[in-house]
């Protein structure tokens, strides 16, 4: 069996090779680098995707998780809850606004965990960032029920969740504002980094407009002081291209986890994800396929010695683990979770034979 990366960057390309070149070219032909029709045909297209009013470019997902918080209003000191295991980018985000990023713990499918969400309530608690990790969308019945009862805004980060749904309703589109990032190996990925806001508030998306762009409105004053922080044409041309067969992306991605499901499944030294359709409620995009289990560490160099490549998210360490950081760290779930989670293969260049191949030494492993 040939090596099965982990996740394979230049099959992202071959898929659409010729559509890509023509695209790239024909916006550098035209010299529309910056803000152009690229970027605006974009945008369109990812509201009618998700059915918002707004969708706003930036120049990755940590910008646009950053600009949701701002135009949240924020102000310095207040507290926002956020899971622990997330990328340190969700923390950095509303660190950089002037919050506090209070850890919350998450549960068996690794979202946010309500009850915990509810216990690290203060006075000074003002938000909630909820991570709609590995393609699945969290309890929005829930948060959204905390939120209403101590007043607090949501901002989502999204940024691994394009598609999913709980209750029928899309990640992002729960709170004041949902961030998104096309970072390469993100289930809309483009070639380079790239992100965006959506929102369903004229002011937010006002705002947003203006933090993306040094402050500047159309009028060509400065309104507030901004970032640069604007998703390149060229990404965007790519990103058009791309957002049309995203449906068929996601159904293989499905695919795969209820191959994964039905396979591995009996294994009691493994905890899955849910699998597809097994909660009516969820939606699940599968951006990453995230398990826990027994012997990791030598069940990754098994997989490995059989070329098989597995990763763990955020390299090992959910955020309050970065203890230079000087975060709560009385998450219990996210912290024992770290010595058993991992990353199995997940991306559309991933043939049947390869997930065959990969859950058959899984079952080799800890039959042995
Ligand atoms: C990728 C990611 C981000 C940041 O996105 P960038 O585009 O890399 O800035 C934030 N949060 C989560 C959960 C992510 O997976």
């Amino acid at each position: 069996m040939k090596k099965i990366p982990f996740f394979n960057y230049p099959a992202l390309y071959q898929e659409q090779r010729s559509e890509f070149i023509k695209a790239m070219d024909e916006t550098c032909a035209k010299g529309a680098y910056i803000m152009q029709q690229e970027l605006l045909d974009f945008e369109s297209a990812m509201s009618a995707y998700l059915g918002v009013k707004h969708a706003i470019g930036t120049a990755d997902g940590t910008m646009a998780i950053l600009a949701g918080l701002i135009a949240a209003g924020i102000a310095p000191g207040d507290e926002v809850l956020v899971p622990s295991h997330t990328f340190v980018a969700t923390a950095a985000a509303i660190h950089h606004a002037g919050g506090k990023p209070v850890m919350v713990d998450c549960g068996r499918d690794h979202l946010i965990d309500p009850e915990s969400a509810e216990k690290h309530i203060t006075s000074k608690t003002r938000g909630i960032v909820p991570v709609q990790l590995n393609g699945r969308t969290a309890n929005m019945d829930e948060i959204g029920r905390i939120a209403q009862k101590h007043n607090l805004f949501i901002v989502e980060d999204a940024c691994q969740a394009l598609g999913s749904k709980f209750a029928g309703r899309f990640a992002g589109t729960f709170g004041l504002a949902g961030a998104f990032s096309f970072y390469p190996s993100k289930t809309l990925g483009c070639f380079g980094d790239g992100g965006a806001v959506i929102t369903n508030d004229d002011q937010v998306a006002a705002k947003i407009r203006l933090l993306r762009d040094h402050g500047r409105g159309t009028d060509g004053k400065i309104w507030c002081f901004g970032f640069n922080s604007r998703l390149d044409n060229i990404q965007a041309a790519i990103l058009n291209i791309k957002l049309k067969s995203y449906d068929k992306y996601i159904a293989r991605r499905r695919e795969i986890a209820c191959k994964y499901d039905a396979s591995l499944r009996h294994l009691t030294q493994l905890l899955l994800p849910p699998a597809p359709d097994s909660d009516p409620k969820h939606f699940d995009i599968f951006q990453n396929y995230e398990i826990e289990a027994e012997n990791r560490d030598s069940l990754r160099t098994f997989l490995s010695d059989n070329n098989i490549g597995t990763i763990l998210q955020w390299g090992g360490y959910v955020i309050h683990q970065s203890e230079r950081l000087g975060l709560n760290n009385d998450v219990p779930y996210a912290d024992a979770m770290t010595s058993k989670y991992m990353l199995l293969p997940m991306n559309t260049a991933l043939t049947d034979e390869e997930v065959e191949y990969i859950c058959e030494k899984i079952k080799e492993f800890y039959q042995a």
